[in-house]
């Protein structure tokens, strides 16, 4: 950030009084920029046995699979948000079942909600992000090919407790300095 979105003029790095983080601080008028994560809403959409994915048409990770999933808006819920991003990437219908996953990357100021959630029919068809939508069982999940840790993890801790209807909220993050290489790439899984 190089200008005040209040007033135009210069804004310096530096903490405010009484803050304990850097923040971008107007010479001006004085108004102190907050940066906060970002939230990105989604679903893992069932069918019996199966769960939809959806293949990414777009950058970045263009080729890899992942859950329907996008950034939440202003003026919506985060459960709207989730059923939007599904119908958007795989015009798909779902009914929300529950919340299943908090995933968080603080490196890149994310933090990932997933809803489980069981289609309505099998109308779905690919969006204009995404190249191909398929039904996945359990041993047919390509696991070297997800596109983001958050959709991995969340996968993950689905099959390990399907048919658990008392399992609790899954809560992750990527730890980059893990020695775990599955944790490593917060992108492509
Ligand atoms: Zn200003």
């Amino acid at each position: 950030m190089n200008f005040c979105s209040n007033c135009g003029k210069p804004v310096h790095l530096l903490i405010p009084a009484g803050d304990h983080k850097q923040r971008f601080v107007c010479s001006a008028c004085n108004t102190v920029h907050y940066e906060n994560p970002r939230m990105i809403v989604g679903c893992l959409p069932r069918w019996r046995d199966k769960v939809l994915l959806c293949k990414r048409a777009n950058e970045p990770i263009s080729g890899f699979w992942t859950l329907p999933a996008g950034f939440l808006e202003n003026d919506e819920t985060a459960e709207a948000g989730a059923m939007r991003e599904t119908r958007e990437e795989a015009n798909a219908d779902v009914e929300l079942v529950r919340m299943i996953s908090l995933y968080s990357i603080p490196i890149i100021g994310q933090v990932y909600v997933f809803f489980l959630a069981d289609l309505k029919n099998l109308n779905f068809h690919p969006g204009v992000e995404t190249e191909i939508t398929a039904l996945f069982g359990r041993d047919e999940i390509p696991w070297d090919q997800l596109a983001f840790s958050s959709v991995r993890y969340t996968l993950q801790k689905y099959f390990a407790n399907e048919g658990d209807s008392s399992a609790p909220v899954f809560v992750g993050s990527y730890v980059p300095n893990s020695e775990s290489t599955e944790e490593k790439n917060w992108a492509k899984g």
